[in-house]
């Protein structure tokens, strides 16, 4: 298995030491040609705007549309509003995942915060689930989620803070900020799965 991290800006080497550190070779992608041959992408976190406008300018845009028809796309944070249909602000996106995102939605980044929720679809141990923490900075929030869209996780008042479609996956939070690599895991089963994006 063979995933890439998209390179242009933001905690990409973060994802990088997870996936090496699973056993995955791992692949930093800067052009359009460097999606060749990857099972999967993760988008990583850094500022939504900044990674839009690289990728217009290393004319990527289309190729990861294309790219997210086929193969697994994971956003974390700024990757996320990067995925979604709807930013509410004119700046470019993917616009491939049925989600529409608040940006800064949590204030800013002196209101990052962590938080340690249930996610039972995680593996556990010795049969028991225990909850994974989030690690939220600066984050959106997911507003709304439709089509072919699932809500995968909210915060105990009910927001939402990640999504699922197909194998396109949309975190609010930083999995690769912590060392617990269980989401890590999630998606590269997500990767291999047989679900239609
Ligand atoms: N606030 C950033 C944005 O709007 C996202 C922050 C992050 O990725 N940690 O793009």
């Amino acid at each position: 298995m063979k995933i890439g991290v998209l390179a242009l800006q933001g905690a990409f080497i973060e994802h990088q030491h997870i996936l090496e550190r699973l056993g995955v070779e791992t692949v930093q992608v800067r052009l359009p040609a460097q999606l060749e041959g990857l099972d999967g992408l993760i988008i990583p976190g850094g500022e939504s705007t900044t990674i839009g406008k690289l990728a217009v300018d290393f004319g990527l845009l289309e190729p990861l549309r294309q790219f997210g028809k086929q193969r697994a796309i994971w956003g974390t944070c700024a990757g996320a509003i990067f995925l979604s249909k709807d930013a509410r602000r004119d700046q470019p996106i993917l616009g491939i995942m049925d989600i529409v995102v608040e940006r800064n939605a949590f204030g800013r980044q002196v209101n990052s915060f962590e938080i340690e929720l249930e996610m039972p679809f995680l593996p556990g141990q010795n049969g028991r689930v225990y909850p994974f923490r989030a690690v939220f900075i600066r984050a959106p929030l997911i507003e709304k989620v439709w089509g072919g869209a699932s809500v995968l996780v909210s915060l105990p008042d009910g927001r939402i803070v990640a999504a699922r479609q197909g194998k396109l996956l949309a975190t609010s939070f930083h999995p690769e900020l912590t060392d617990d690599d269980r989401f890590h895991r999630y998606f590269l089963e997500l990767v291999q799965s047989p679900f239609e994006p």
